[in-house]
């Protein structure tokens, strides 16, 4: 038996987080098919083809499937998910949308944001934002499962050779829902969730103004800007900045605090981070339990400082 993973383009290539998901299958099985959904996507066959660890790619090419809608892609996935121990996605908002459905289709249930494998059964997650991993265990047939990339190394895509890539029957409209349109907000930000550095600021930022400050941080850097939710709400960083439970989930090599107190619902979407640098003015702040290198200071004097010895 083998593992289905759904990859997740922009009909051009695959995004890294279906990289880090081929991961994730490669622990389960080392047979890994890879469906690629959409329309006029050849190119992100092709690049899906080229994934170190695959052994297939099912290519569904129809107009059907341009727009990525969850109703048409599930019914896709369930077109081939029967022949699979396993069917896994990266953690994101289209996954968070077709693999529910295809779970229920399945009449299976779901396991959400695991972030170890123990077993081909056996998963962790976490829950209560983090504070809680749970050790889950699934006698379904079919495991329908979406992985944190944060948790898996990213597979390495070859030019050398390439897995062979077998067009399927692409299904049809279903009907209930409508693309109207696409709004993409445009944004000279580094990709948070891929940054190797992430400069982040709080509250105590003060205002979006000052957030000038991480972001020339940032470009020394050749990082990305991330923000507390209490930052977002208060209009200094925009929304998809905004790192946490209700945010996004990163876990770059470096993290920069600055004026973030170190509130649960932040660290469920920074803590894994491999180093984390706090800058906070109280020594009390929560943050400092997690930081690797604490600074007890003004954020203020510390930015300029620092960017001043980069
Ligand atoms: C259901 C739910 C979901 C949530 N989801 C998220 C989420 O996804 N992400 C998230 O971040 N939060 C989330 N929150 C909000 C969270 O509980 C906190 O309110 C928020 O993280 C606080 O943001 P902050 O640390 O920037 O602000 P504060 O807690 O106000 O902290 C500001 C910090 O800045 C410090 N400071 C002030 N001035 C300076 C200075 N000049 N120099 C240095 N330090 C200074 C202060 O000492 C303080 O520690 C959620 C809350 C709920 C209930």
């Amino acid at each position: 038996m083998s593992v289905l993973v759904i990859a997740e383009h922009d009909h051009q290539s695959i995004k890294p987080a279906t990289l880090h998901a081929v991961s994730a299958a490669q622990q389960l099985n080392q047979n890994v098919h890879v469906l690629v959904a959409g329309f006029n996507c050849e190119a992100a066959a092709q690049h899906a083809a080229r994934i170190q660890g695959v052994n297939q790619v099912f290519l569904a090419d129809s107009q059907s499937l341009a727009h990525q809608l969850a109703e048409n892609i599930s019914a896709q996935v369930l077109q081939l998910a029967r022949q699979y121990t396993h069917v896994l996605a990266a953690s994101t908002a289209f996954s968070k949308n077709v693999l529910p459905r295809v779970a229920a289709q399945l009449d299976v249930a779901q396991l959400s944001d695991v972030i170890h494998i123990l077993t081909q059964d056996t998963f962790q997650r976490p829950i209560y934002a983090g504070n809680v991993i749970a050790t889950v265990q699934s006698l379904d047939r079919i495991k329908v499962l979406t992985v944190r990339s944060t948790h898996f190394p990213i597979a390495s895509v070859v030019t050398s050779s390439s897995s062979p890539i077998l067009p399927v029957q692409a299904v049809g409209d279903f009907g209930k829902s409508q693309f109207v349109s696409c709004k993409l907000a445009v944004s000279d930000n580094t990709d948070l969730t891929s940054a190797r550095v992430v400069v982040s600021g709080g509250r105590g930022v003060g205002s979006a103004e000052n957030f000038e400050l991480l972001n020339r941080l940032a470009s020394k850097l050749n990082a990305a800007v991330g923000a507390s939710r209490a930052a977002v709400d208060a209009g200094f960083a925009p929304n998809d900045w905004q790192i946490g439970q209700t945010g996004k989930v990163v876990a770059p090599d470096l993290y920069f605090a600055f004026g973030i107190s170190g509130a649960i619902q932040h660290l469920a979407g920074m803590s894994n981070s491999k180093v984390i640098v706090a800058v906070n003015k109280d020594p009390e702040a929560p943050i400092f339990a997690v930081a690797d290198y604490g600074l007890v200071a003004d954020l203020f004097e510390v930015i300029p400082e620092l960017e001043s010895k980069l």
